[in-house]
């Protein structure tokens, strides 16, 4: 941030009084800019045995499939969000159920909200974002070509959990390993893998 957004001069980095934190203070007006993490928000739509997975149309990781989420926006809730990215992104009337997997990725400042949904109906096609929309059975995921880590781990989680039949709720953190691209590692609240 260069510039105050409350009155236009330039902003510095301080420790504010009571704060233990940098933040970006405006010069003029004094207003504290704080800066926090973003929700993502998603979810797994369902339908009998298959899950839906985007194709992604844009970048980061266009062409590799993901669950339908996004960015929660102002004045509606996780789980609005949630059924609301699914119809942009795969044009998808879903019925969202229960939080299923909360992801906090520290290292880009974001938390992910992943509900399991059952979709309403199969009329769904390919939203702005996606290049292809498309329902899966476990032995026909894309393993190899998911977009990101958190999706990754929640389908692992998704199918591990249908078998038992019992869906817990799970927390877990997600870090990529600083010293090679695409290498993650995951700490589950429970415990710890990787
Ligand atoms: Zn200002």
């Amino acid at each position: 941030m260069k510039f105050c957004s409350e009155c236009g001069s330039t902003v510095t980095t301080a420790v504010p009084a009571g704060d233990n934190r940098p933040r970006h203070v405006c010069t003029a007006c004094g207003t504290i800019h704080y800066q926090n993490p973003k929700i993502v928000t998603g979810c797994i739509p369902v339908w009998a045995e298959q899950v839906l997975l985007c194709r992604r149309a844009i970048e980061p990781r266009k062409g590799l499939w993901t669950l339908p989420a996004g960015f929660m926006e102002n004045g509606e809730s996780a789980q609005e969000g949630a059924a609301r990215e699914t119809l942009e992104e795969a044009n998808a009337r879903v019925r969202v159920e229960q939080l299923y997997t909360t992801f906090n990725l520290p290292l880009i400042s974001q938390v992910y909200l992943l509900f399991r949904g059952s979709l309403e109906d199969t009329d769904f096609f390919p939203g702005e974002e996606s290049l292809e929309v498309a329902l899966f059975r476990e032995e026909g995921i894309p393993w190899d070509e998911l977009a990101f880590p958190v999706v990754r781990e929640t389908l692992k989680l998704f199918f591990q959990d249908r078998h038992s039949g019992v869906f817990v709720p799970r927390v877990g953190d997600i870090r990529w390993k600083s010293d090679r691209r695409g290498e993650y590692q995951v700490r589950m609240l429970d415990g710890e893998r990787g």
